[in-house]
Order: structure tokens, then sequence, then C-alpha cells
């Protein structure tokens, strides 16, 4: 039987874990590595809090590997040169790994990793571990292929493991620190990671906490403890998104308690979106450097273009949590303390950045993606086109800070909490003029919004990426508006050039 090697990447955990239960189904000699990768420590989306949270999860996940005597290795390294290296070591004939919707530098790791497989006569077999389809076709059908996969048999953790016999999986050299890897510790306070805690905030959500879910996920206040906080551990694979859905549709099934099957239904509908919206990075990567509709690049400055000096200045405000705009300053500095926002208020940070402050997504969604731990390329970068209104699909959702605070923070409370300079002379005065900013950039989107190009992009990124459960019709118009077929002119245009519309409660699909 082949020698196994399982490439571990944010797949950190024992349970439904498709490449390790092969590795032991083979009953070969295995081994496990984990490659901490320059590209990654050196990427713009890394933070230390990141690298932390993965080496507290590499711990646990090989003390628990160990026990089955199996070892986790863990190397730093580009990962053609680190096989090369553990190949020499020990002659392994095949490399199981999860596949991964990620970043432009692990595609293109990913690639070098299959050249060197090809070169080496190494056999690599990746499994599916989220709801993403490989080489989608169509979007038709999409969310049954999606409910097939989650109401899939979930695997058990695996049994003892025949160690590869170079390396004891007793006595391995210790993880690497972050001080070794030239990484300062990071300032955030962060929720405990690994394994078990994953599975121990997901069995208090599902037993009890998501009862107030509908009710607590608006409010920053409430949203900390009333959101399921499940997102890092989904995140860095430390839970499977098919172990979450199980449990929550076993807790609905069987609870008598009406007010937590509400909530959790309410819930169960997120974890759809988590794979729709990386299914949109997996089909068309370049959706993290570049606008899904064209139509609108240079639109604003940044992502290519040099930011000015007013411009620089905004973005720095906004990075720091000092645009004078109390709300906005205060969710900015409870992300930056925390690595942790809910959704509402991430939309309206995106949205105060790209309407208010006329920036760019990229350079926000660089910064974004370093405070929060739970930073997930897919989800991420359709989120920042979508709230910055570049997908050329969507209803245009602008945010008034005033507004949320007065909903979501009616005492002042959280705003006290995180900017307590606010009302004395030395809170700065707003960066800029809510009125004439978003009138100034509202005339340009909507003046493109209604070009004869514009709608034909529109057409094509409906196709290609819209939902077909979020009830638009393929031409990306509003819903309702249209007559029986849903594709007359009139209907199309009142879609793109509407009014902005209020945000609804948790987002949308698109
Ligand atoms: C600009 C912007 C950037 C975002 N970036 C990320 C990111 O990098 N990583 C990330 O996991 N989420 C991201 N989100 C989505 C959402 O804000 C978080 O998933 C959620 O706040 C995480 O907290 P939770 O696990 O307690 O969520 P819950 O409300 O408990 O939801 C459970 C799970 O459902 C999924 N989910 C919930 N809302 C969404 C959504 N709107 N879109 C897609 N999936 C969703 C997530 O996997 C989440 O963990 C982003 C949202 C915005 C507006």
């Amino acid at each position: 039987m082949s020698n196994t090697l399982v490439w571990l990447k944010r797949d950190l955990r024992l349970h439904d874990h498709a490449p390790l239960h092969a590795a032991h189904a083979a009953q070969c000699e295995a081994a496990a590595l984990f490659v901490i990768e320059p590209a990654w420590l050196h990427s713009a989306e890394f933070s230390p809090s990141h690298l932390h949270f993965t080496l507290q999860g590499l711990a646990q996940l090989r003390r628990e590997l160990a026990a089955r005597g199996l070892p986790l290795l863990v190397r730093v390294g580009e990962v053609p040169a680190v096989l090369q290296q553990l190949r020499a070591e020990w002659p392994f004939e095949r490399l199981l790994s999860h596949e991964e919707t990620g970043s432009g530098w692990t595609f293109a790791r990913d690639i070098a990793v299959a050249r060197w497989c090809q070169a080496q006569g190494v056999a690599w077999q990746e499994f599916a571990q989220t709801g993403v389809v490989r080489r989608l076709r169509s979007r038709q059908g999409w969310a049954g292929r999606w409910a097939q996969r989650m109401d899939a048999a979930a695997l058990p953790a695996p049994g003892a493991f025949r160690a590869a016999r170079p390396w004891p999986a007793s006595s391995l050299p210790d993880l690497p620190t972050l001080h070794r890897l030239g990484v300062p510790a990071p300032t955030q306070a962060l929720q405990p990671a690994g394994e078990a805690a994953a599975r121990a905030t997901l069995q208090d959500f599902v037993a009890g906490r998501g009862r107030g879910y509908r009710r607590a996920l608006s409010s920053p206040l409430s949203a900390e403890s009333g959101c399921s906080r499940l997102s890092a551990y989904l995140a860095f694979g430390m839970v499977s998104m098919r172990a979450v859905h199980q449990a929550t549709e076993a807790a609905i099934a069987s609870t008598p308690d009406r007010a937590l099957a509400h909530g959790l239904r309410g819930f169960a509908g997120r974890l759809r979106w988590h794979c729709h919206f990386m299914q949109k990075l997996e089909d068309e990567p370049q959706i993290e450097f570049r606008n899904f509709a064209r139509v609108f690049d240079g639109l604003r400055p940044g992502c290519g273009t040099p930011l000015d000096d007013t411009h620089a200045a905004r973005l720095q405000a906004w990075c720091e949590g000092r645009t004078g705009y109390p709300m906005v300053d205060a969710c900015m500095r409870s992300l930056r303390a925390t690595g942790w926002l809910n959704f509402r208020m991430r939309a309206m940070l995106v949205s105060f950045a790209a309407y208010h402050l006329g920036l760019h997504w990229r350079e926000p969604g660089l910064h974004l993606a370093r405070q929060f731990l739970d930073f997930e390329p897919g989800i991420h970068w359709s989120q920042m086109q979508m709230q910055s209104g570049t997908t050329g699909i969507n209803t245009l959702r602008i945010y008034s800070p005033a507004k949320q605070a007065r909903e979501h923070d009616p005492e002042g409370e959280f705003v006290r909490r995180w900017v307590p300079e606010f009302g004395t002379p030395d809170y700065p005065a707003p960066i800029v003029d809510e009125k004439s900013a978003l009138k100034a950039i509202k005339d340009r989107l909507y003046g493109l919004r209604a070009t004869p190009e514009a709608r034909a992009e529109a057409d094509a990124v409906q196709q290609r990426h819209g939902s077909r459960k979020s009830g638009l019709p393929p031409s990306g118009m509003k819903r309702g508006s249209a007559g029986p077929r849903g594709n007359s002119t009139q209907a199309r245009t009142t879609a793109r050039t509407a009014k902005p519309a209020e945000p609804s409660p948790q987002g949308e699909l698109f």
C-alpha cells in the first residue's frame, strides 16, 4: 500500500475529515503535514492573529493525532520545496488534501503543487469540504447539490494509524512560535482556537443560545453573544460545515422549544450563504482584484490607481476609527480589539468607505481581512463588492451611520464603550460632509448603471453568479418589478437606477 501524506490547510480538525479518513482506511504508512508558507506570512491579508489561531489549533490537533499514532509535521517554506525535502526523507506516493477556494496566492501555489506532483509521479487527491463545486458549469441546481453534500453522513474521527517510519508521532520537535517566525504577538483578544472550542461553541448555540438569534444579530451589543460565533472555526476548518448543518437540523427537529427552532431556522439559511458566496470566487478568482461589473472600473481611486492625499487621509482615518462618525469609529475600534464584528456593522463600515469616503473596495478590504479572524476570501471579496455597489446587479445599499446608531445602539452604550472621547474636543469633526459626498458618488453610479454596457454586463454577472434562490430573475431585475416573464426593458431600467434601498436585516443574496 502506498505511503500517504495528508496535507492539512484550513481543515484543522479530526472529525468529518475526508483526507484523514482515507489515509486511515488505506492502513498504509502515513504522516500529516502543515506548511507555514512565506507567501501567506507576507501576503497583504495576513495578520498575527491568523497565525496565532492556527498554531493553537495545530497544537491541539497534533496531540489528538499523536494519540492515534499519526505524526503531524509542521514545516516552514514554499509547499513544493517542503514536499521535495520530505520525499527525500520518506518516499510517499500519495498526497491527500481538501480542496481550497482561497486567495490568489493559494491558487498559484496549488498550480505549483500540481506540477510538482505530476513531475514526481505523486498522486494528489483532493476532497470537497464545503458546498463549493469545482468546475461548476451552471448555478442551476446548485442549492440541491449543497443539500445533498450537507446531508451525507459525516465521517467519524479516525482510529489508529501506522506512522511513517522516520517520525514517531510522540517525539516531534516543538511547533514553531510566533517569535521564531518573526511575527509579533497579536494585539486582539481572540476567541479560543481548536476543534474542542469549535464543537463546544456549536453545541452551546444549538442547545439554547440560538433562541434569540434573529433578534440579536443586528445590534453590535447583542450580536456578540447572540450570533453563533462559528465563523473563525469554519474559516480554519476547526469544524466542518456539514457538522454545523447537521447539528442545527437535528436540534430543530428535536427541540420542543419553538423559539429555539425559529432562531435556528434563521441561522440555517446563513450556512448556505457561506458556500454560495465562496462559489463566486471559485468560479471567478479575479473578483479578489477587480470589479464583478467592469463598467465600474475607475469609479473610485485605489486598486492600481494611487490615492491622492485626501483619499489617503480618509483611508487612514477609517482604518484607525477616527472619522468623526461615532458609530463607524466604534465599530472599527471594536473590530480591531476583538477580531469580530456582526454582519450589519461590517456592511456599514464598507458602505461608509465606499459611498461616504469614495474609496475603492480593495484597500479597505485588505485592512478588514487583517482584522477579521474569520477572513474567508470567497465571502469577503464578494461582500466587499456587494456593499460597494460594484456587482452591477444589486440594489445599492447605503447605510446611514446615524440611523444605525439610533436603531442598534439607542442608549449610546456601544459608542461610549469604544469612543470614550466622543462629545469632547478630543473627538474629530466629521471627515466628510455626508450629504454632498453621497450625492456625488450616487450621481456617478446611477449614471453608469443606466448605460447599455452596464445592463449587458449585469445580465452576464447574474447569469454566472446570481442566486437562483434569491428570487431574482436571471436578468438581475428588482424582485416583483417585472411582468410575468420578468423581462421588460422598463423593469430592468427601474431596477438598476432605482434610489438606494434601506439595508435589509442581514443583507441579501446576489
Ligand atoms: C464586508 C463583509 C465582509 C465579510 N467577510 C467575511 C469573512 O471574511 N468571513 C466570514 O466568515 N464572513 C464574512 N462576512 C459575513 C458575516 O458578516 C460573517 O459570516 C458573520 O458576521 C460571522 O459571525 P457568526 O459566525 O457569528 O455569524 P452567524 O450569523 O452566526 O452565521 C453563521 C455562519 O453563516 C455564514 N454567514 C452568515 N452571514 C453570512 C453572509 N452575509 N454571507 C456569507 N456567509 C454568512 C458564516 O459562515 C457564519 O459563520 C462578511 C460580511 C461583510 C458585510
